[in-house]
């Protein structure tokens, strides 16, 4: 390709709103540009990387027997309802009407409409397992789009989905996937953090996110040290730590008089102890109802495991109003003596406390020397709290480390969720009902990009691994009488009829800026023909990667390009 008939318009300065390093050299160098906020057109050079990256995907699916769908991208609402989901999708959906009045979602996945499909598909055990998938775009109403197509309103996912006859087969489909999504992120060239994302109803390894480490990412992983245990905080579990108080005797339970001593900091400058000593009681409305959670005053709740342990689809805090009726006085004094007539859970760690604090629901009141199991019962509990660095490792006890990361891809074992409720079944040998049970696989295509440059970059550009690179050769030619000119030509020709894909940067221009566009837009080898081959043969091949240049003659040129090629891709092929 010459640049003089192709377009890649490179730009010397960051963009302004782009923050995170990505986001400014897609831009910069020419790959994507901004439609409006949140959504982004990709340009040639963009595509051509995009569709590299789809390529392997397309490759290792394949490879793992999955099968490829096209789905139309309005899904109606019909299918919506049928999950139950088109009331508890919320605002991230985006809802459209048709002429007639038929409402249809812009799917932000197809869950539904993927298991409405192989419904009206299988009927027998015989047609199962099955996976299938599709690379096509999705639509979500962000409410912060941002870091460019990190995070946008429209991006593209490949997506998947397995329907098996039992749990072991399930167990299977999801190995083969977890098995290709480490083939295609080695391929593309990114390290990622395979992490555990849910240790829920599924049990064992029912959900995986594949994780690219980033000062910019927005989950925050807790990594053990030592085993090699790794959670998103909004699910990692911890080791139940020593309680406040251990090895006291339990003293009397009495009133303290405690005037406009509300919050835990309040509470540790009033009593003089330290903030695990207290029993946080918070008031929630989970699906509306009333309940309250009981932590030490140390910890903050994950809301995460707070609403699957009570099994809400919404949970957030309660208005002040709301607390005020519960515990019958102002916020700042709830706590769990004497039973409210609400629903109450207790985190783990509350059991241990000796000795405890709390509010005693009045005001400007709280109980010391609250002891569980003898001033109040304990009857729902569980781990509730946001685990956090220095917690132990719930595998092998060693402090947890924190790193941030950008969530590329998840693998998730769904169950019967969408299979019960929408009604799908195949018959066994003997002629009975199977409900199939189902997994789920996606992969961000746009966000995967974004994580290549993200981990592939200097401070002059993007450095693309051969796999994903939109040319494997830069050709820089600095010829300017017509026959130089021509002879620069020759070598275009001559490595376009080797099959290996070449951007030559035929333009009219200094050698400076010429080397300063290679490097930022970043193919992994430039091959210069300038001043050294027309007077003494020698043609420059240097990796973008760094490393020296390498001055060959025109007939080792190809051996050259090749060798490298071919390095960089044993690098990157997946064993
Ligand atoms: P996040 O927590 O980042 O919002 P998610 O849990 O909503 O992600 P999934 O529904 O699991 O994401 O979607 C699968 C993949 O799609 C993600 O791993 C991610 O790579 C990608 N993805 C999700 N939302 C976006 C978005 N708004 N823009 C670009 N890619 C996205
Ligand atoms: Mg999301």
């Amino acid at each position: 390709m010459k640049l003089t008939r192709y377009l890649v318009p490179t730009l010397k300065e960051n963009p302004s709103d782009a923050v995170v390093v990505s986001h400014r050299l897609m831009i910069r160098a020419g790959l994507i540009r901004k439609e409006t906020a949140g959504m982004y057109a990709y340009l040639p050079l963009g595509l051509r990387a995009l569709q590299k990256i789809t390529a392997i995907i397309r490759e290792e699916m394949e490879r793992a027997g999955a099968l490829e769908f096209l789905m139309p991208e309005l899904t109606g609402a019909e299918l919506w309802k049928e999950s139950g989901r088109w009331d508890t999708m919320g605002k991230e959906m985006f809802r459209i009407t048709d002429r007639n009045g038929m409402a249809y979602a812009l799917a932000p996945t197809h869950e539904e409409a993927f298991t409405a499909m192989v419904r009206s598909l299988i009927s027998s055990y015989r047609d199962l397992p099955l996976n299938v998938y599709q690379i096509n775009t999705k639509f979500r109403d962000e409410i912060r789009p941002r870091f460019g197509v990190m995070r946008s309103k429209e991006f593209i996912m490949k997506d998947a989905y397995s329907f098996d006859l039992d749990e072991a087969g399930l167990e299977t489909s999801y190995q083969a996937m977890r098995q290709a999504y480490r083939r295609i992120f080695q391929r593309a060239g990114i390290d990622t953090i395979p992490v555990e994302a849910d240790t829920g109803a599924m049990g064992g390894s029912a959900s995986e996110e594949f994780m690219v480490a980033s000062e910019v990412g927005e989950e925050v992983l807790l990594i053990c040290p030592q085993c090699g245990y790794r959670a998103n905080q909004e699910r990692a579990a911890h080791a139940r730590k020593a309680s406040a108080g251990g090895g006291e005797t339990p003293a009397a339970c009495a009133e303290v008089s405690t005037p406009d001593v509300k919050t835990i900091d309040d509470l540790v400058a009033f009593f003089g102890c330290t903030a695990d000593r207290f029993l946080k009681s918070l008031v929630y409305l989970a699906d509306g109802k009333p309940v309250m959670a009981v932590l030490t005053g140390d910890r903050d709740v994950n809301e995460v495991k707070l609403r699957n342990l009570l099994g809400a689809v919404e949970l957030e805090l309660a208005p002040d109003s709301v607390v005020e009726e519960v515990t019958k006085a102002p916020v700042g004094f709830a706590g769990p003596v004497n039973a409210l007539a609400v629903r109450t859970v207790f985190d783990i760690a509350v059991r241990g406390v000796v000795n405890g604090i709390t509010g005693a629901n009045k005001k400007d009141v709280h109980f010391n020397g609250v002891n569980p199991g003898r001033d109040f019962t304990i009857k729902e509990e569980g781990d509730i709290v946001l685990a956090v660095a220095g917690d132990a490792c719930p595998a092998c006890g060693t402090p947890l480390g924190e790193k941030k990361g950008i969530e590329v891809g998840h693998i998730f074992k769904l169950g019967y969720k969408y299979t019960k409720s929408m009604n799908v079944s195949v018959l066994d040998e003997k002629g009975a009902a199977i409900t199939p049970i189902m997994g789920c696989y996606g992969i961000g295509v746009n966000r995967t990009m974004a994580a290549i440059i993200e981990q592939h970059h200097d401070d002059k550009g993007i450095i693309w691994p051969v796999s994903v690179a939109p040319f494997a050769v830069h050709l820089v030619g600095l010829g300017k009488s017509d026959d130089e000119l021509a002879r620069v030509e020759e070598i275009y020709a001559l490595l376009c009829a080797a099959g290996i894909e070449v951007l030559y940067d035929d333009r009219h221009a200094t050698p400076g800026f010429k080397f300063a566009d290679a490097d930022l837009i970043g193919m992994p080898i430039r091959v210069t023909v300038g001043k050294g081959y027309f007077s003494g043969g020698e043609i420059e091949v240097k990796r973008r990667a760094g490393g020296d240049t390498v001055k060959v003659g025109r007939d080792g040129l190809m051996s050259a390009v090749r060798a490298i090629i071919d390095e960089e891709r044993a690098r990157l092929n997946a064993s």
